[in-house]
Parts: C-alpha cells; sequence; structure tokens
C-alpha cells in the first residue's frame, strides 16, 4: 500500500497567488516600505492588473493628501505673516 494520497501539488499551491494586502499597498503609496517590499509589490503589479489599479488609486490618493496638506500648512504660514501686531 502506497500512502500517498494525492497531495496538492507545490505548483498547484504557486498558482494561488496571494494578492498585496491593503496595508502593503497603503504603505508603498505613502512609501514607507523598505527595498524589498517594494521590490515585492512591484513584482505583483507586474503581473496583477487588479493590485495595479488599487496601487494607482493609492498612490493617487496619497499624493492628493499630501498636496492637501502642504496647501493647508502653506495657508496657516500666510496668516500668521500676514497678521501684523493687531489686536
Ligand atoms: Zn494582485
Amino acid at each position: 500500500m502506497t500512502g500517498a494520497r494525492s497531495l496538492p501539488s507545490k505548483s498547484g499551491i504557486v498558482e494561488l497567488v496571494k494578492h498585496l494586502s491593503i496595508e502593503l499597498i497603503e504603505r508603498y503609496a505613502l512609501r514607507e516600505l523598505s527595498e524589498v517590499e517594494i521590490q515585492r509589490v512591484e513584482k505583483h503589479v507586474f503581473s496583477c492588473s487588479e493590485c495595479q489599479e488599487r496601487l494607482q488609486e493609492e498612490i493617487a490618493l496619497a499624493a492628493a493628501m499630501r498636496s492637501s496638506t502642504v496647501a493647508k500648512i502653506k495657508k496657516i504660514v500666510k496668516a500668521e505673516k500676514k497678521r501684523p501686531a493687531q489686536r
């Protein structure tokens, strides 16, 4: 008796591609990932249009957030400067 029942082949497991987690995508957009992680994300995105779309959304969102934050800071700085010793 050969106890070898049909185990899931290794290639079968590899086929089951895990998508990038939203956390990883977010952090990629915010540039908080290490070199290795960045490479992993880019490698996956290269062959996965689903994650590519999500990544592009996140990057656009991060850029919008960044620019709106910069605009807010500029406004505050301007307001501070505009305000002379006026009581
Ligand atoms: Zn994917």
